[in-house]
């Protein structure tokens, strides 16, 4: 058993959201407004040590330096691609890493964030599939991810912001890991946290539907739903969850995430992999499965890693697939691969999974990747 480099006696902050913290202040005999000060602290300010939290009391200070800790996982690596995307290797505990990603854009930044050490639902196409799983990431490490990031970057607000967008499309799949996941991203909206706009904060699942009716109660991010082929037979293949909830099921509850959140669309997430799912008879079986609904399209090039066998769809092919979607009416757009000089893009993360238990789908699921 590895210990995680975030337990210990003490409390990371990073972990509460702000409920939380109000009842951690308050165990610490404090009233709990004082939690918004400690969250101005920690996310406006950027300070993680309390002596510099000067508007404290000197005692409440002695206190959280005694019961309480804000810390971050830490770099191990960090690699700069050509056109200014950064990935981060980030060290969770003795064995473990997981891998982080900022994508600059024109007018805006995005970072790519993990949820678990791994991932267990074995994507055929997708190379942190290959390592297997080994453990959920825990809030504070979520949320750590987008402190530590911040403090690399900066940490600016409104206009001055330059993480403006996160997306959990690092590594793990974060509705199999939703105790954890559901506290960061309330600290990542609130607006004494990190303060985005809930259509900035996007959550990636490969299709968990019990998970997706939770979320439609919990928050309103917004949704990005890999789904990479038109019909079952192809996506048992290439999304093996789909077996458990097939496509009909996962997009009822796509329809009931947007009726209850009053979101706008929902993203369906497609990569291309070349004589596999991108033909013109397959566009056009996806087009009649989204055709009407509030749904865009994101095709994705297939990104290469060893021991693949599948390859990227030509370009021809990719732009062909966008064009009859976009001529039935259904919105579709090329995701611009980003950063794969350094294994950046989509699908490359493998960070450093240790000590796994390979995990596949359809061993043990529900007892080990599942753990809501
Ligand atoms: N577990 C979440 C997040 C995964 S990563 C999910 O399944 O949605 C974000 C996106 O990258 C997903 O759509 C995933 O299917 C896609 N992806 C995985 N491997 C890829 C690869 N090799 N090339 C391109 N996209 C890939």
């Amino acid at each position: 058993m590895v210990t995680p480099i975030t337990s210990s006696a003490r409390t990371n902050l990073l972990g509460l959201d702000r409920a939380g913290l109000e009842a951690f202040v308050v165990g610490l005999g404090q009233k709990p407004f004082r939690a918004r000060q400690l969250m101005k602290w920690i996310y406006k300010q950027g300070a993680s040590n309390f002596s510099a939290m000067t508007d404290l009391a000197r005692e409440f200070r002695a206190l959280l330096e005694q019961h309480a800790e804000i810390r971050t996982p830490e770099v191990v690596t960090v690699q700069h691609s050509a056109d200014g995307t950064r990935k981060w290797m980030l060290r969770m505990d003795e064995a473990q890493g997981i891998e982080m990603v900022f994508i600059p854009e024109p007018g805006r930044g995005t970072l790519c964030i993990s949820s678990q050490v791994g991932c267990a639902l074995d994507c055929s196409f997708c190379s942190t599939a290959q390592q297997g799983f080994n453990r959920n990431l825990t809030a504070a490490e979520i949320i750590g991810q987008v402190w530590l990031a911040s403090h690399e970057l900066g940490f600016g607000t409104g206009e001055e912001r330059i993480i403006s967008n996160v997306v959990f499309m690092g590594m793990g799949e974060p509705l199999a890991n939703y105790r954890n996941v559901l506290p960061a991203i309330q600290v990542m909206l609130d607006d004494l946290g990190f303060d985005l706009s809930r259509r900035r904060v996007t959550l990636s699942t490969s299709g968990l539907v019990p998970q997706i009716y939770r979320l439609a109660e919990d928050c309103n991010v917004a949704l990005a739903v890999s789904l990479h082929a038109p019909n079952d037979a192809l996506r048992d293949q290439l999304v093996p969850i789909n077996r458990r909830h097939p496509i009909k099921e996962l997009l009822e509850a796509c329809w009931h995430y947007l009726d209850a959140q009053n979101g706008r669309s929902i993203t369906f997430e497609y990569v291309m992999l070349d004589g596999v799912n991108d033909s013109p008879a397959q566009a056009l079986e996806l087009a009649r499965l989204l055709r009407g609904r509030a749904a865009k399209v994101n095709l994705i090039p297939f990104n290469m890693f060893p021991g693949t066998q599948y390859r990227r769809s030509p370009p021809e092919a990719i732009s062909r697939f966008r064009d009859l979607l976009n001529a039935r009416g259904v919105i579709a757009t090329t995701r611009r691969t980003r950063g794969d000089d350094i294994d950046a893009a989509c699908g490359q993360l493998v960070g450093r999974v240790r000590d796994r238990t390979t995990v596949r789908l359809g061993q043990k699921l529900h007892s080990v990747a599942i753990e809501a």
